[in-house]
């Protein structure tokens, strides 16, 4: 029999590269020759978060608008967020010679911790958990993905490999102080993750970056006018008008995202490429013991990358908009959070089972949290308006 085809892809990626065939393994036994298997065990991975309830319930929850607050269904949800940073973590992957399969894995499922209503719903269920070990999205996610989804009959969670656990503990270790949890334990002993993650952890801000400045200008929060002070976005309208003087506004906007992404990009692989070169790693082993990250932006890049970032903080992010959504957010998980303590014959049979299991260690407020922290925004202001509106 031949070998199946994602061994005959790993023999061409860079030594330092993740592989299937030397992975550290999944979480738990599941006895499967892989040499046989036509999936890698990165393949695995990804399949299983797609295929996990965790990861269909992105598509209601807010990547800045909340079409709850803000309607129109072109904005950007945490679904289509993960789906534009895995394209673009793929691309870079290809590029350097990573394993895409793993990079796909690691993309697809770095939003899936996130609380409803953003991160400021993260910033909230933090507060509400502070005495009880906290909440981080990034923890959040290893606890969703290893153990929350139930579907197999002889382990919780998805049974992920190590490289996709890794990936996400070592976000969330990197978080601290954020939330406690053993899960991300085992994943200390080493100082970096995996290249694949790192390219990950880089794809993430680029993509958000320039989407939400896309989302900002569409919805109207970001003029025209505001954009003059944005150099990064001068620069791109620069470059576009070079080449099409007489575009119009709307296809202007969309070249100048491209632009400022495919600059991103490029300057990242040449960057990365550079920094692995110095290091000269012979394996994976010498990119996990290396301190500090490889995959990288240059100097010239980060400032550019922090001046985008401050530039939507200041109007985007803290307008007066986004304030009253999250407003409305605190208001929203706080009453739930009370609520369900107080009365837990609120929750779902299911939950209330699990609730009754963790009271023994005292543990009950976590179940809470993990409740709501799978919420997504629709779902948390629908439960809401039924526990707290009289009809
Ligand atoms: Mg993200």
């Amino acid at each position: 029999m031949t070998d199946p085809n994602w061994l005959v892809y790993e023999n061409l990626l860079a030594p330092w590269a993740a592989r299937g065939t030397t992975s550290r393994g999944w979480e738990f036994d599941e006895k499967k020759d892989i040499g046989k298997d036509y999936r890698s065990p990165f393949q695995h991975d990804r399949d299983r978060i797609v295929h996990s309830a965790a990861f269909r319930r992105l598509e209601n929850k807010t990547q800045v608008y909340t079409n709850l607050f803000q309607p129109g269904d072109q904005f950007r949800k945490r679904l289509t967020h993960s789906l534009e940073v895995a394209q673009i973590a793929r691309s870079i992957a290809r590029t350097l010679s990573l394993n895409e399969d793993l990079t796909e894995a690691i993309a697809l499922s770095h939003d899936i911790g996130h609380a409803p209503f953003g991160h400021k719903g993260q910033d909230i269920l933090h507060d509400l958990m502070k005495n009880h070990g906290g909440f981080e999205h990034n923890t959040q996610t290893l606890r969703f993905l290893c153990r929350i989804e139930r579907r197999y009959p002889d382990f919780d969670g998805l049974n992920l490999t190590y490289e996709v656990r890794e990936a996400i503990a070592k976000k969330g270790i990197a978080k601290d102080p954020g939330q406690v949890e053993p899960l991300k334990d085992q994943f200390r002993s080493h100082p970096s993750p995996t290249l694949e993650a790192q390219v990950v952890d880089m794809s993430d801000p680029i993509t958000y970056t320039t989407h939400d400045l896309d989302d900002g200008i569409t919805a109207g929060t970001i003029t025209v006018e505001m954009l003059k002070n944005c150099d990064f976005w001068m620069e791109g309208v620069e470059a576009v008008k070079r080449e099409a003087p007489a575009v119009d506004s709307k296809i202007l906007q969309y070249q100048v995202v491209k632009y400022i992404i495919g600059e991103q990009v490029r300057d990242l692989v040449e960057t990365t490429r550079k920094n692995v070169q110095e290091l000269a790693p012979k394996n994976i082993d010498d990119i996990r013991n290396h301190e500090g990250t490889l995959a990288g932006f240059s100097p010239e890049m980060k400032i550019k990358h922090k001046g985008l970032k401050s530039f939507l903080r200041e109007y985007m992010y803290d307008t007066s908009n986004i304030k009253r959504m999250e407003h409305k957010a605190r208001e929203i998980l706080r009453r739930l959070f009370d609520a369900f303590l107080e009365e837990p014959t609120l929750l779902p049979k299911s939950v209330q089972k699990h609730l009754d299991e963790a009271k023994k260690s005292g543990n009950e407020t976590r179940i809470v949290c993990d409740y709501i922290a799978g919420m997504t925004d629709r779902f948390a202001v629908d439960v809401h308006n039924d526990l707290f509106t009289s009809a």
